[in-house]
């Protein structure tokens, strides 16, 4: 692909834009040269203003949404891309949010440019365990861990009943949940159909990747071996 292209798929510009970064003499190598439109180099040798080009096409980034933001490109309010370097909204191949959190849940959210491996995570045949604590209204009432894990819940609207998934208690009012599927509002939905009320929701690990400690509002873009071990 022509530098040119590359660039602007990145989405610092467009074509026209790229190519007048070039006159300019914007884009050199790591050593500070001038590189041309037409010449062959490697991505990680690319430097626009000085600074190293943003990853390429099939990145992957795993984002720590915090409550308030929506998983959309366009809502009116905060959405994700706004932790985001403005460009990243411009990157083709989009880049899209794999699945989504609520706005009013914090937590492990993955993006990708990368269409294949976004089905793969979501696809309900992939069964990846999504692991979420859950802060409620009421206190437990003690059966709720056996009706998850019955796979009998039906929830309003739906045509089938749930998987069963597997509730631990951390405290009266505090629980961990473990899904393999993604339905609406799943989390919600199923201590609504329990009597109870989530008051805040937080997903800490997809698979086998863990949110660890980065900080609400922070991203950092996962290798290959952390991809790997989502699954
Ligand atoms: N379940 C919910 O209810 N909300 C989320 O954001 C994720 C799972």
């Amino acid at each position: 692909m022509r530098l040119v292209r590359l660039i602007a798929n990145l989405g610092y510009g467009s074509r026209k834009q790229v190519a007048l970064m070039f006159r300019e003499g914007r884009v050199t190598d790591a050593g500070g040269e001038v590189l041309y439109a037409d010449d062959q180099v490697l991505h990680a040798a690319i430097r626009i203003d000085g600074d190293p080009l943003d990853p390429p096409a099939g990145l992957v980034l795993m984002l720590h949404k915090p409550v308030g933001y929506t998983c959309s490109t366009k809502d009116p309010g905060r959405i994700v891309y706004d932790l985001l370097p403005p460009r990243f909204r411009l990157r083709s191949p989009l880049l899209s949010t794999v699945g989504r959190l609520d706005r009013d849940t914090s937590g492990l959210l993955l993006m990708t440019d990368d269409g294949q491996l976004l089905h793969r995570i979501v696809s309900p045949k992939s069964n990846l365990a999504k692991v979420y604590e859950a802060t409620l209204a009421q206190d437990l009432r003690g059966d709720e861990a056996a009706v998850f894990a019955s796979g009998t819940l039906m929830l309003e609207s739906e045509k089938a009943p749930l998987a069963p998934a597997a509730l631990e208690l951390v405290a009266p009012r505090q629980a961990r949940l473990t899904l393999t599927e993604g339905r609406y509002h799943q989390v919600r939905r199923m201590f609504a159909a329990v009597g109870n009320h989530v008051e805040a929701l937080h997903r800490r690990r997809v698979g086998g990747l863990e949110l660890g400690d980065l900080p609400a509002g922070e991203w950092t873009v996962l290798g290959e071996a952390d991809v790997a071990r989502l699954f």
